[in-house]
């Protein structure tokens, strides 16, 4: 079955991750050898947005789509989307690394371009409550019909978040909303989300360089559900949000 990557990571971790860092010919051979199609490409914290991308352009070896680490206090961030939006397939908001909830304004002029552009959005979702709840994108996405949010880490990375979020994505019934599935490895859990929010509401992800996706994506062929619904996750929800089929 064809599979896209919805979130891994290239490039080089502040101090949270050690200093640890790839490039993106280490990113083509796990992507290859996992039998990936193509994937979409984070850079890390340290918010090496155009040498990413620069990277990433000048290898004509696997189909990345460049996603934009959106930390408003980068001074180089309002050039670099300026000159690079057509290559810019995504925008990454990380609240707890930047200490800002999505709906904070320094945020907001980001997601207007995000919006008016149609580029989907991934927002990280952590158990840091005050700051990374995914109640916050969801707020956005109530507002911003036309925006597409997809929440990383299944709202949280923890069951109790996870399974909360998947009932608060159902009872709201937005379908702008997306959950990425990269790093949660309770796979019992993963399939509660995928019965409550439906398959047509979640996207996988390995996070790579932090997780592997041959550790995912067993979670996504095991679930109770028929193959067309893992179509749906492995690669036709975020093909239709990057307007790739
Ligand atoms: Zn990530």
């Amino acid at each position: 079955m064809k599979i896209i990557d919805g979130h891994i990571h290239i490039g080089k971790w502040s101090s949270v991750f050690l200093d640890y860092g790839t490039n993106v010919s280490d990113a083509v051979s796990v992507m290859k050898e996992s039998g990936i199609d193509s994937a979409v490409a984070l850079p890390c914290d340290t918010f090496m947005n155009a040498e990413l991308l620069g990277e990433i352009k000048s290898q004509s070896d696997f189909t990345f789509h460049f996603a934009a680490w959106i930390n408003p206090e980068d001074p180089k961030l309002d050039s670099f989307i300026e000159n690079n939006l057509n290559d810019i397939k995504v925008f990454k908001f990380h609240p707890s690394f930047q200490r800002m909830r999505i709906t904070d304004e320094p945020y907001s002029k980001y997601l207007d371009i995000a919006e008016e552009r149609n580029i989907p959005v991934i927002v990280h979702c952590g158990r840091w409550q005050d700051i990374a709840s995914y109640t916050f994108p969801m707020e956005v996405a109530k507002k911003r019909k036309k925006l597409n949010v997809i929440l990383a880490h299944l709202g949280g990375d923890q069951p109790s978040l996870c399974t909360g979020c998947a009932t608060a994505v159902k009872e709201s019934g937005l379908k702008n909303v997306y959950l990425g599935t990269e790093s949660v490895r309770e796979f019992h859990f993963v399939n509660e989300v995928v019965k409550t929010a439906g398959a047509d509401r979640v996207i996988f992800g390995s996070d790579y360089n932090l997780g592997l996706p041959k550790m995912y994506i067993p979670i996504i062929e095991s679930l109770k559900i028929s193959k067309e619904e893992k179509e749906l996750i492995f690669f036709r929800n975020i093909s239709r949000l990057l307007s790739i089929e």
